[in-house]
């Protein structure tokens, strides 16, 4: 199963990526979570990712799309994998076809979560509480949103024309998602 999510800040991504990976025994990879980590651990990387992060930019794409290819050719990927918050821009969808061409693997499906923007604000400022993120106040969290508007979202277009993108209500609680993910892909004879 190769897999990517896609949805703005806040649809609960993280979250359904987590539990999906874990019932396909497949890698999630979360470029946020590998940009934090590397925050963290103020490596090169997260040096050069952090003031974007931290002002709700995207990283620049040769950055991302490098660090990506890496971890795609690690051997645990070669079942399967799902990827959680890439691509986010037109040249990080290029490089994503390039990358599997390279390693002859295909798409199965593009799971998308849609969520109210009033709803996804909400919730992220919930998640401000306890995230201790940087990028979780609410300016950033409101220009998140517009990033993901305006440089994200007409990708899905490119994948509805390939036929693979399956449209998930992010509203509910996890456990309702989660489900109503797994008969999407079903329906969609996806798994
Ligand atoms: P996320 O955890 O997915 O909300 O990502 C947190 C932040 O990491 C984003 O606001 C970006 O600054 C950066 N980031 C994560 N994924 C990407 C990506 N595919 N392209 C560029 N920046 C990214």
């Amino acid at each position: 199963m190769r897999l990517l999510f896609m949805g703005p800040p806040g649809a609960g991504k993280g979250t359904q990526a987590m539990r999906l990976s874990a019932e396909l025994g497949v890698p999630q990879i979360s470029t946020g979570d590998i940009f934090r980590h590397n925050v963290a651990e103020q490596t090169e990387l997260g040096q050069a990712a952090q003031r974007f992060m931290d002002a709700g930019e995207y990283v620049p794409d040769e950055v991302t799309n490098e660090m990506v290819r890496a971890r795609l050719a690690e051997e645990d990927t070669r079942q399967g994998f799902l990827l959680d918050g890439y691509p986010r821009t037109v040249d990080q969808v290029q490089t994503l076809d390039e990358i599997l061409a390279e390693l002859d693997q295909e798409l199965d499906a593009v799971v998308v979560l849609s969520v109210d923007s009033e709803e996804l604000i909400a919730r992220l400022l919930k998640r401000a509480e306890t995230s201790g993120r940087n990028d979780d106040n609410e300016d950033v969290i409101r220009h998140r949103q517009e990033v993901f508007k305006a440089q994200t979202a007409p990708l899905l277009q490119t994948y509805e024309q390939r036929g693979i993108v399956v449209e998930v209500d992010g509203l509910g609680d996890v456990d309702e998602v989660a489900e109503r993910i797994v008969g999407a892909l079903a329906a969609a004879d996806k798994s």
